[in-house]
């Protein structure tokens, strides 16, 4: 604002005069020397002066708008999901970027910091973000506003493999139609914590709604390019139960649903006869595991590496692909989709 009001040739002197008194204001109403004078009658502000005017009116009314709710999302995933929820009315910062493993990660102390001064908090639930549950309970004790987005997929819908052991499979994400029921929490969530919004929230929901069943219809047609016999989906870890239903997938990892378990030899031997007897034509790494028991089982299985797939974590923001930003939810699902069709079909 301040830069927008000073000329060029405006030095120290007004600048000093806006930054510490309102009588920079008053200055505006009568024309400061250097100014055109109209040849009679009061003062006329010229074309430039106007634009001055009007500056500094706009800047008046950005200083009067509403600060943005401050929200802080666990994941990706759950950021870009808030962020297409809340659009202009929000900022979102997410504590885990590309490559990192929600499973395994534990709060810092800027973390904490991040979330107990935001607004809103937001993560996932069904114990993906598993080492911060505690702490997101003990939050959710002083402050009003702290949602798991899964809150909003009925239980009936929700997969509990036997690996899971008595838990829920948290990956919900790549059930697209399944994450959509996931934007009614947010639109709760955002409405709740800022009521003059709730309409705006409302009908941005609705719209994030019809985007992702978009997306929905786009996996359909593209996952179709891959014969039924050759859907076989093999990664190292268990985040691809809901792809698998929803998409028509069998799925093979070989660690269970979460990464604090490493497989066993016996594991992996089992794994490796798996893909020799069905003929599977690829494999596939993940960005948030390390490849190295992926690559070990293609090279005993003699089956390429199909390509790494976005489990846990989305790419990094601006890196662009086939049109498609890596960093955002429709670019994971898109490089997902693509991948896994290209290497099976
Ligand atoms: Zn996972």
């Amino acid at each position: 604002m301040k830069s927008a009001l000073l000329g060029e040739g405006s030095s120290a002197p007004v600048q000093r005069g806006l930054a510490t008194s309102a009588s920079s204001a008053p200055t505006l109403a009568k024309p400061p020397s250097g100014f055109a004078r109209p040849t009679s009658g009061g003062w006329v502000p010229s074309a430039r002066q106007w634009g001055l005017i009007l500056l500094f009116h706009l800047c008046l009314a950005g200083a009067h708008a509403a600060p943005k709710l401050a929200v802080t999302a666990t994941v990706g995933m759950v950021a870009d999901l808030v962020s297409s929820v809340g659009g202009e009315r929000v900022q979102v910062e997410s504590l885990m970027g590309p490559g990192v493993d929600p499973h395994l990660y534990k709060a810092t102390a800027s973390d904490v910091n991040k979330l107990q001064r935001a607004q809103v908090i937001f993560y996932v639930g069904l114990l993906l973000e598993g080492k911060m549950q505690d702490l997101f309970n003990r939050m959710a004790r002083t402050k009003r506003h702290v949602y798991a987005v899964t809150e909003g997929v009925p239980e009936d819908l929700l997969l509990e493999p036997p690996e899971f052991e008595g838990h829920y499979d948290p990956h919900v994400w790549f059930d697209v139609p399944l994450w959509s029921r996931c934007v009614e929490v947010v639109v709760k969530g955002l409405s709740e914590a800022d009521p003059a919004g709730r309409e705006f929230y409302a009908a941005r929901g609705e719209e994030t709604r019809r985007r992702l069943a978009g997306l929905h219809d786009w996996v359909v047609k593209r996952i179709a390019e891959v014969p039924d016999g050759r859907r076989v989906l093999v990664t190292s870890h268990d985040a691809f139960n809901y792809f698998g239903r929803a998409y028509g997938f069998k799925v093979v990892a070989l660690q269970g649903i979460s990464t604090v378990n490493e497989a066993s030899a016996a594991d992996m031997v089992k794994l490796v006869d798996f893909i020799k007897e069905h003929r599977v034509p690829a494999v596939f790494v993940e960005s948030s595991v390390p490849p190295n028991t992926i690559q070990r089982i293609s090279k005993d299985a003699g089956v390429k590496i199909g390509g790494e797939l976005f489990s846990d974590a989305m790419g990094t923001p601006g890196q662009m692909e086939n049109g498609y930003d890596l960093g955002t939810y429709e670019g994971m699902i898109r490089h997902n989709v693509n991948t896994v069709v290209n290497a099976l079909k």
